[in-house]
């Protein structure tokens, strides 16, 4: 097994910002091809882990700024596709009014790189096009933001659609072995095990905004 993780803060805004608010930009290869999930905002930055090595595809797993405001310009360098769930995709416009995405994923699809593939597991809540990337090989999962270590993630101060997310939680995460490794779109990895314990205490406390309470956007 040769292939590895490489991750990346991102500023959560372009230009920096002062928040301390990071992306997660995860990038998932060898030493010569590469696949980036959600390119954040720093292309440069991103380029610099990336270095020499082929990039596949950039998968973005929604269509919030914070997270994709980066796809074309980091996709340009190795003409490479952007991946987007098409449910995301007015959200998408929002951060690039003239470029559409170029792969429509769906559940169940798959992307390979290095001697790895990631299954596209459609998971909407925090947004209808949300998905989060299983790779079985690894023993990971991208969640984006359906989950983070925290909990599941808001938008805005609320959450689009708690019920549908907490369902998504259950239905297509904690059913992912136990030892897997989520690493969300922001703040520390945690694992599903770990989720588990707490998804109880999330589902009685319910879509409340809490000081403690994990970052959204
Ligand atoms: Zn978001
Ligand atoms: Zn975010």
């Amino acid at each position: 097994m040769t292939t590895r993780i490489d991750q990346f803060s991102s500023p959560a805004a372009a230009g920096g910002g002062s928040g301390t608010d990071k992306v997660n930009v995860w990038i998932v290869g060898d030493d010569d091809e590469v696949i980036v999930i959600d390119p954040g905002t720093d292309t440069a930055g991103v380029l610099d882990v990336v270095g020499d090595r082929e990039v596949l595809a950039v998968i973005c797993t929604h269509g919030h700024a914070d997270h994709v405001a980066a796809a074309i310009e980091l996709a340009e360098r190795d003409e490479a596709p952007v991946a987007l769930h098409p449910r995301d995709r007015m959200l998408w416009r929002e951060a690039h009014p003239g470029d559409a995405a170029d792969i429509e994923m769906e559940d169940g699809g798959t992307f390979e790189v290095a001697d790895v593939s990631l299954e596209v597991i459609h998971a909407p809540g925090h947004t209808d096009g949300s998905v989060c990337l299983y790779c079985e090989e690894l023993g990971v999962v991208f969640t984006g933001h359906v989950l983070l270590d925290g909990g599941p993630v808001r938008h805005d101060d609320e959450f689009p659609d708690f019920a549908g997310q907490l369902t998504a939680i259950g239905e297509h995460l904690l059913t992912l072995p136990s030892d897997t490794r989520v690493l969300p779109g922001h703040g520390p990895a945690t694992t599903i095990a770990a989720t588990e314990k707490k998804f109880d205490s999330w589902v009685s406390a319910g879509p409340v905004v809490s000081s403690s309470s994990s970052p959204g956007d």
